[in-house]
C-alpha cells in the first residue's frame, strides 16, 4: 500500500529553522517508512528562508518548495500548500516545531484506521504566553466556538486532512477562509490527538498584538453577522430611553417643571452621535468585507517553486 503523506508547513522568516525542521520531520517519516512530500511554504521571508528551502530541496527530492510574491499570512500558505499537495492525506505543521512532528505519525495510522481529519488538540498552550494572551486568546476562541459550534478552544492548525477533506477546503472560494474553523465546519469523520505546545526553540513569533486582534475580528465577521444585529439591538436601546426620556420631559414641560438641562441634552447628544458612529462602522467594516470577495483577488500570488509539486504552473519555474 503505497499512500504518499504531504506535510505542508508554512515558513515565514525561519531561516534558522528549516534545516532542522527538514531533517526531523523526514527522519521521523523515514523510519516509521511513511512515503511523504515535504512541502514549504516561503511566505514572502526577508531572511534567506527561500535559499535554504532550494538547498534542502537539492539534497532530498521529497522536500519541495513554494515561494510567494510577498507575504500573504499563514493562512494563505496552508491553502497553497494543500493546493500543490499531491498526497492521499495532508498534515499541516508549523514550521518552528512548536507542534511535535512525533504526533504526525500518530495521525497518520489514525488516518490508514480510516479517521478523515485528525485534529492537533492543544493539552497545554506553552509556558511562555502572557496572562492577558492568554485571556483573550480564551475569549476569541468561546466567540468563535459558538459561531461554528464547534469546540475551538483547544483547537490549532495542526491537523492531518484526507484527499477528500482537502479537496472540500480548496473548493471553498472563499478568500478569508479561516482554515482552523473551516477545517471543522466541513465535517468528515474526525478524532483527534492531544499534544503539548512546546518553545520555540529559534526566532520568534510573528504574531503583534495588532495583528492577533485584526486576526479575530476577521475570524469572527467571516462566520457570523451577529455585530451587525448589535446594531439593531443598540438602535432599540436608544428608542427605548428616548421614549422614557421623551415621556418625562414632556410631563415635566405640562406641569410646569421643565429643568434647564443643557447637561442632559448633552450627554444624550453624545451618547447618540457614538452609538450611530459604531454602527456605522461595524456595517462599514462588513462592505469591506464584501468588497473584498467582490474584487476576487487570489489568495496568494506565487513567484516560483521548486521540486516536482502537483498543479505546477509552467510558468514561472523555480524563479529565485
Ligand atoms: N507564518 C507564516 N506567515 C506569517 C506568519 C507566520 O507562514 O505571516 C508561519 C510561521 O513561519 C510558523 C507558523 O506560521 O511556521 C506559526 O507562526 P508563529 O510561530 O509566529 O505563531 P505562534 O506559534 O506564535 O502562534
Ligand atoms: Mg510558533
Amino acid at each position: 500500500m503505497d499512500q504518499l503523506l504531504s506535510v505542508i508547513i508554512p515558513s515565514f522568516n525561519e531561516e534558522g529553522m528549516i534545516p532542522k525542521t527538514s531533517k526531523t520531520i523526514s527522519g521521523l517519516l523515514e523510519e516509521a517508512e511513511i512515503s511523504y512530500e515535504l512541502i514549504f511554504v516561503n511566505d514572502g521571508s526577508t531572511d534567506t528562508t527561500w535559499e535554504k528551502i532550494r538547498q534542502e530541496a537539492s539534497g532530498n527530492s521529497c522536500v519541495k518548495g513554494v515561494n510567494f510574491s510577498r507575504n500573504f499570512g499563514k493562512e494563505s500558505a496552508i491553502y497553497a500548500g494543500l493546493f500543490y499537495a499531491s498526497g492521499d492525506c495532508c498534515v499541516v505543521i508549523d514550521c518552528d516545531l512548536q507542534h511535535p512532528p512525533e504526533k504526525i505519525i500518530e495521525m497518520y495510522h489514525l488516518w490508514e484506521k480510516g479517521y478523515e481529519i485528525v485534529e492537533g488538540v492543544k493539552h497545554s498552550r506553552g509556558e511562555k504566553e502572557s496572562p492577558a494572551h492568554f485571556f483573550a486568546a480564551r475569549c476569541f476562541y468561546k466567540i468563535i466556538s459558538r459561531l461554528t459550534d464547534i469546540d475551538m478552544t483547544r483547537a490549532s492548525d495542526f491537523k492531518l486532512l484526507d484527499r477528500k477533506a482537502v479537496n472540500a477546503l480548496l473548493n471553498i472560494r472563499e478568500k478569508n477562509a479561516f482554515f482552523r474553523a473551516l477545517s471543522s465546519w466541513i465535517g468528515f469523520k474526525t478524532t483527534s490527538v492531544e499534544f503539548d505546545v512546546r518553545e520555540r526553540e529559534i526566532g520568534e513569533t510573528k504574531w503583534s498584538t495588532w495583528s492577533l486582534i485584526k486576526y479575530a475580528v476577521s475570524n469572527i465577521s467571516s462566520f457570523s453577522a451577529a455585530p451587525m444585529q448589535i446594531v439593531s439591538l443598540l438602535g432599540s436601546v436608544m428608542l427605548l430611553i428616548s421614549l422614557i426620556l421623551g415621556g418625562i420631559a414632556l410631563y415635566q414641560k405640562i406641569i410646569g417643571t421643565a429643568l434647564e438641562g443643557f447637561t442632559t441634552v448633552i450627554i444624550i447628544n453624545l451618547f447618540t452621535g457614538s452609538i450611530i458612529m459604531l454602527s456605522l462602522g461595524i456595517i462599514g467594516y462588513y462592505i469591506s468585507k464584501i468588497y473584498d470577495e467582490i474584487q476576487g483577488r487570489p489568495k496568494y500570488i506565487v513567484r516560483g517553486i521548486c521540486g516536482d509539486l502537483k498543479n505546477t504552473p509552467k510558468e514561472p519555474k523555480d524563479v529565485l
